[in-house]
């Protein structure tokens, strides 16, 4: 017998070895398995049982170990594996890496231990039966059923006196389960639910729900690919129509995965989901990059042998080694969250969809902002429609009130951090012990220019996105398609003087906060504190607990999280998100407002919500702030439509960067005029041009956009004109494919 194997070890090819009598039985595609290569042993994948060797097989080395036994990719994950490493010009071993977490690859490293559990209790006939034909079998039966949890194996046998032969009967019947688990193994950091209480009944579903939980419903019977789009406003309780659809497939023997964008949302989600499935012995597994290689490990290991059919996770999740996969939920799928922003450069949310098709399983997408590539999809009849309209126990909306800060600034004479409105607001809330949430944007920088007099922003005439402002020879540049103007120094609009954009950190917020309401309990949750692993969690629990009046954040406290005793946020700087060289810079501030506002009256109150901005009247603001969803959609893919944009094209972004400029420059000038040669009909190039950080850790980055229809058929052509180039050392590229942020 020869296997393929795609070793692990640095490079991207497929070597044949000889599988050894012994472990014929334990093979299968997608083992993990030890290699000889050179002098050392090696992990790799079987890619491929009974291949064909490409030499005579009596000189390929035989492998020297199969590490568990049950595949640590399943079949699906394999042709998913193939189609990354295609679709995203990703390295197969990068995609491997992906998929299996280190925890697993150094698997054989970590020390494991065998822990036994009884499947279910005998019945009295059973029992009786067994004592007479196995007295073993029935003596371990009995001391399993007098236990709380799982029993160290070695432990039951040196205890009862018993042989591995009768441990093995029992599981073979069906009767007791074998689980790994590290010794290293750290507690169970998740068991943090941030104080929510959780209620294991379900509610009843509201009549919208019901009509969702059918359709959803009627899919999964199927046991067919189907994609479904839940449209669901803020509060609208699309977290149960999940839930109902995990159930159907638990109940029906079958696994599920739960994707949510930020691992601040974990915990949230596993209390739900253990809340309602612990009770029927459903273990509910956590996957998320904050975890420790023990707990990462029991998880795989609990996925991959069985145990567990429920994983809940933030974007890797995608890959976790489910049997019998029936369903995906993506919730919140319009997160550029799911988006990763180094090698393989995957879309969790596309990977989800594109597994489900390979699995033959639902995926079921949910936002109350779909992203308008799959409302295009909609359109296009690829994806169901599902939509929750109102609010669980009709509760209102929250109101949302415009603040035009050109006034403001007028009005108090400066920069103005905090509105006269939103200062009323605090004062009100906080005397009625409520809560507020204050947003900062942090996804504009500076270089950006506007006018604090009218609001303009400076658009590139050819690509309808902002134009970066470059302090050093103070020029406007488009970094889409390199075309340049020189800095006005007044404003272009209104002739007012001083157009220079200062953004706002949460510092200074926090200090204006302090001014207005001294005896608040202020606290700040920004990049820093997220960086300390558990300081968020902390801080999302004792704002839950009512220990905090006043949350100051970024982009992350925005997202699904759900604070009954909210009723107040201010998002203080609408426009950072608004005028950001990108074309999504409408839809994410669309996105933005939506769910910042969603934090607001989750509980019995009505909600508020302050906006703050310079250009009150725009598209985004206006729709955002009449809850319209479908309006918005219709006129931004309208402007989609005229530039050609995604979702109507793909698009690819190719930089090259390097110590040498001129050397940066001339490759990527050169190369640009090779694709116009080779793929000239099949793919627009806008480019290159100097990428909006021009410079970084001493490396110039030049940057060349592609637009296609097809991604399928012109990356893998990319990447075979790479290859044809001799490209020097000091010249390094990348590629990503559909990327999700263009600054
Ligand atoms: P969404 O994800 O749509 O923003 P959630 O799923 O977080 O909303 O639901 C909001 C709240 O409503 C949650 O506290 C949830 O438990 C509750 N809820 C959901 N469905 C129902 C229902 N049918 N009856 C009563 N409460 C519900
Ligand atoms: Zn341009």
């Amino acid at each position: 017998m020869i296997v393929g194997v795609q070793p692990l070890a640095g490079f991207d090819k497929l070597l044949h070895y000889q599988v050894p009598a012994a472990l014929r039985a334990e093979i299968r595609t997608g083992s993990l398995v030890r290699i000889p290569l050179g002098h050392r042993q090696h992990l790799g994948l079987v890619m491929a049982v009974n291949a064909i060797a490409d030499c005579a097989p009596e000189k390929l080395k035989p492998l020297t170990a199969v590490v568990h036994d049950y595949p640590a990719l399943t079949a699906d994950l394999i042709g998913l594996a193939k189609w990354m490493h295609t679709y995203y010009a990703a390295r197969m071993e990068s995609v491997l890496e992906a998929m299996i977490p280190g925890a697993v690859r150094d698997g054989a490293r970590l020390k494991t231990e065998k822990y036994l559990s009884l499947v279910r209790e005998l019945t009295t006939t059973e029992a009786a039966g067994l004592a007479k034909r196995a007295p073993q079998q029935a003596r371990l039966c009995t001391f399993l059923t007098q236990q709380i949890g799982p029993v160290k194996k070695s432990l039951v046998l040196t205890r009862l006196g018993l042989t591995a032969a009768v441990v093995a009967a029992l599981v073979k019947r069906g009767l007791v389960t074998e689980v790994a688990r590290s010794v290293e193994r750290v507690a169970y950091a998740d068991n943090w639910t941030g104080g929510e209480v959780v209620n294991g009944l379900p509610p009843p579903l509201n009549r919208e729900q019901s009509t969702v939980v059918d359709s959803v419903a009627a899919s999964l019977s199927k046991e067919k690919f189907a994609v479904h789009l839940l449209h669901g406003v803020t509060g609208s309780g699309k977290t149960e129509v999940y839930l109902r659809a995990v159930e159907q497939v638990l109940a029906a023997g079958g696994s599920a995965i739960y994707l949510v964008p930020e691992v601040a949302l974990t915990p949230q989600t596993v209390a739900r989901l253990r809340g309602r499935f612990a009770s029927a012995g459903h273990q509910t597994v956590v996957w998320h990059s904050h975890l420790g290689e023990g707990e990462r490990l029991d998880g795989w290991t609990a996925l991959a042998s069985g145990a567990a059919r429920v994983v809940v996770g933030a974007r890797s999740a995608v890959f976790a080694p489910m049997r019998d996969l029936r369903l995906i939920v993506v919730d919140e799928e319009h997160e550029p969250a799911y988006k990763q922003d180094e090698t393989p450069r995957y879309h969790g949310r596309d990977v989800a969809v594109y597994r489900a098709k390979l699995a033959g399983c639902v995926c079921l997408l949910g936002s109350a902002t779909p992203s308008l590539e799959s409302f295009a999809n909609v359109q296009a009849g690829k994806y169901q429609l599902n939509v929750l309209t109102k609010r669980v126990d009709d509760k209102q909306l929250p109101d949302i009130h415009v603040v035009d800060m050109r006034i403001e600034v007028v009005r108090q004479r400066g920069l103005v951090t905090l509105s006269r409105l939103l200062v009323d607001h605090m004062h009100r809330r906080f005397e009625r012990k409520e809560q507020i949430i204050l947003f900062i944007n942090r996804r504009g920088y500076s270089s950006s220019m506007q006018c604090r007099k009218c609001g303009h922003v400076e658009q590139c005439p050819h690509c309808s996105v902002a134009m970066t402002y470059h302090r050093a020879d103070e020029t406007l540049k488009c970094h889409l398609c390199g075309h340049a103007r020189g800095a006005p120094a007044v404003c272009p609009a209104c002739a007012a003087p001083d157009i220079r954009w200062r953004g706002l950190g949460t510092q200074r917020v926090e200090e204006a906060v302090r001014r207005v309401l001294p005896r608040a309990r202020l606290e700040r949750m920004d990049a820093d504190t997220m960086a300390k692993k558990h300081l968020f969690r902390q801080i999302l629990g004792d704002f839950r607990a009512g220990k905090i009046d006043v949350l100051i954040g970024t982009q992350m406290i925005g997202k699904g999280l759900d604070f009954p005793n909210v009723t107040l946020v201010g998002l203080v700087d609408a426009d950072l998100s608004m005028h950001v060289p990108d074309f999504r810079a409408n839809e994410r501030t669309f996105q933005l407002l939506v769910q910042v506002a969603g934090r607001a009256g989750r509980g019995d109150r009505a909600g508020e919500v302050v906006v703050q901005s310079f250009t009150p009247k725009s598209e985004a603001i206006q729709f955002a702030r009449h809850a319209d969803y479908n309006g918005f959609a219709e006129v931004e893919l309208a402007m989609r439509k005229k530039f050609n944009y995604p979702p109507y094209r793909h698009l690819i972004h190719h930089l090259f960067r390097g110590p040498n400029q001129e050397k940066i420059k001339f490759f990527a000038e050169h190369w640009v005029k090779q694709v116009e040669q080779e793929l000239g009909g099949v793919v627009e190039i806008r480019g290159p041009a100097p990428a909006p950080i021009e410079k970084v850790k001493d490396e110039y980055r030049y940057q060349i956009w592609y637009f296609c229809a097809r991604a399928t058929t012109v990356v893998p052509a990319l990447v075979r004109l790479q290859g044809a180039v001799k490209w020097p050392a000091d010249v390094t590229q990348v590629l990503d494919v559909d990327p999700m942020s263009l600054v």
